[in-house]
C-alpha cells in the first residue's frame, strides 16, 4: 500500500498521526487547528487509502460519544537502513514507526564504490527475501548531499561518489543517502528522545565526535556538515595532542582510539576500550583520572553547546557513549563550571550506542524520503533547475 496522501493537508494529518498518534479525531483537530467535519472528511479518505486505521483500544467517552483513536498501519511498510563502516555493511529492517524487526551485517573485503554497493544489495536482497521493503537509507560518515551523492568520506577513501543513484539502479529501490549524524539525529527527532522537542542537540561518542542539531524543528545543516567541525573544538588547555596539534581538543579528549591510547601508555601494556571502562568504574587511579578528565572535557562541550544553540536537551550516542556513564559526576561538574549558575539546569540523556541505532537512523532517513516523497520532490526541483 503506497504512502500518498490526496493532497497537502491528508498528508499533514498522516504524518501527525504518525509522529503522535494514536490520536483521537477530536484531539487531531484541536492538534492542527481543523474543523471536525474536515477532519472527519480527510480521516476517511486516510481510512480508504489503507493509510490510517482505527485502532482496538478501548474507546474513550467525550460527551457521551465514543472517540476511537486512529493510527498509522505500522506493519504495511518497512525500511531498511544501511550502515557503512570501513570493514563491515550492517542493516536494519524497520516499521514505518522505525522499530527495528529485523537485522544484518556482513563484512566488507574492499571500500571500492562498486564492491561497497554490491553488499549493500546483497543486504537489500536478504531483507527483501523476508520483508516488503519500501525504500533504502544509507548512513556513513562524511559529507553527503540532498541528492545522496558522497562527496568526500576519507574512511572509505572516497570522492564524488553518487551511491544513493548507483544503489537504486542496482537494487531498484528508492534510496536515499545521508551523513550518519544526519540519520541519527532525524531518527531521535522523528520518534526517540528527541521527539517532541523543537530544539535539542545530538552528541555522539566514538572513533570521532558527531554533533547534529534540531533548531525550531528543522534540522541545521550546511554543505560542511560531515567534516568534523566539532572534533576540534578546544576543552582543556592541558590535554593530549591531536591529529592536528591542538592540546585538549574534543578528539584528543573525547574519543575512543586517545583514551585506549592514554591508559595503555599509562599501564604500559595494550588495553582495549571495555576494559577501559570496567577499570574506570572500579576505581583504577589511572582509568579513573582518564575517564574524570574526559568526563570533565564533554561536560565543557555539553555547556558550549547549550550556551550557544540554547537545546531543550542534549542527547548522547555513539559507540563510546559509555564514557559518559563511567564519568557523569565529572561532566556535570564541567557542565557547571562553564554554565551561569542562573541558567537553567542541561538537561542530559543518554542513547543506546548501539550499531543498531545508527541503522535505525539510516532507516529514518529512507522512511522520511519515503513519506516526504523526497524523490518527486528532488525530480521536479531538478527539473526546475535545468530550465
Ligand atoms: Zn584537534
Amino acid at each position: 500500500m503506497p504512502w500518498r496522501p490526496a493532497d497537502e493537508l491528508a498528508q499533514v494529518v498522516a504524518l501527525e498521526v504518525l509522529l503522535h498518534g494514536p490520536l483521537a479525531r477530536a484531539e487531531l483537530a484541536r492538534r492542527l487547528d481543523l474543523a471536525p467535519a474536515t477532519l472527519t472528511r480527510i480521516s476517511a479518505d486516510l481510512i480508504d487509502a489503507g493509510l490510517l486505521t482505527e485502532t482496538a483500544l478501548p474507546a474513550e467517552r467525550r460527551n457521551g460519544r465514543p472517540s476511537i483513536p486512529l493510527d498509522v498501519v505500522t506493519s504495511a511498510h518497512h525500511f531498511l537502513g544501511v550502515k557503512l563502516a570501513g570493514d563491515a555493511v550492517s542493516a536494519a529492517v524497520t516499521d514505518l514507526r522505525a522499530d527495528v524487526v529485523d537485522y544484518f551485517e556482513l563484512p566488507l573485503d574492499s571500500t571500492e564504490p562498486a564492491a561497497v554497493v554490491e553488499r549493500i544489495c546483497e543486504l537489500v536482497a536478504r531483507a527483501a527475501g523476508e520483508h516488503v521493503i519500501d525504500a533504502v537509507g544509507i548512513g556513513l560518515g562524511g559529507v553527503v548531499d540532498d541528492e545522496g551523492r558522497v562527496s568526500s568520506a576519507p574512511f572509505l577513501g572516497w570522492e564524488d561518489v553518487p551511491l544513493s543513484s548507483m544503489v537504486q539502479e542496482r537494487c531498484g529501490l528508492p534510496t536515499f543517502a545521508a551523513k550518519d549524524l544526519t540519520a541519527f539525529t532525524e531518527a531521535l527527532h522523528w520518534f526517540g528522545l528527541g521527539a517532541g522537542h523543537a530544539n535539542f542537540a545530538a552528541l555522539t561518542l566514538g572513533v570521532g565526535v558527531g554533533y547534529g542539531c534540531i533548531a525550531n524543528g528543522r534540522l541545521l545543516a550546511g554543505g560542511d556538515s560531515g567534516v568534523g567541525l566539532v572534533g576540534h573544538w578546544p576543552l582543556d588547555p592541558l590535554g593530549p595532542l591531536c591529529s592536528r596539534g591542538h592540546r585538549g581538543c574534543a578528539e584528543s579528549m573525547l574519543t575512543m582510539p586517545y583514551l585506549v591510547r592514554d591508559i595503555s601508555l599509562a599501564l604500559g601494556r595494550e588495553v582495549q576500550w571495555p576494559e577501559f571502562l570496567t577499570l574506570a568504574a572500579d576505581g583504577h587511579p589511572a582509568a579513573r583520572g582518564i575517564a574524570d578528565a574526559s568526563g570533565r572535557a564533554l561536560g565543557r562541550l555539553i555547556a558550549a553547546i547549550a550556551n550557544l544553540a540554547a537545546p531543550e536537551l542534549v542527547v548522547i550516542g555513539g559507540e563510546g557513549v559509555d564514557l559518559a556513564r563511567v564519568s557523569m559526576p565529572a561532566v556535570e561538574e564541567g557542565i557547571r563550571e562553564h554554565r551561569d549558575p542562573r541558567a537553567a539546569d542541561v538537561r542530559v540523556e543518554l542513547t543506546s550506542g548501539s550499531n543498531e541505532s545508527w541503522c535505525r537512523g539510516a532507516a529514518v532517513i529512507a522512511l522520511q524520503g519515503y513519506v516526504l516523497d523526497r524523490r518527486r520532490v528532488r525530480s521536479s526541483a531538478a527539473r526546475t533547475g535545468s530550465r
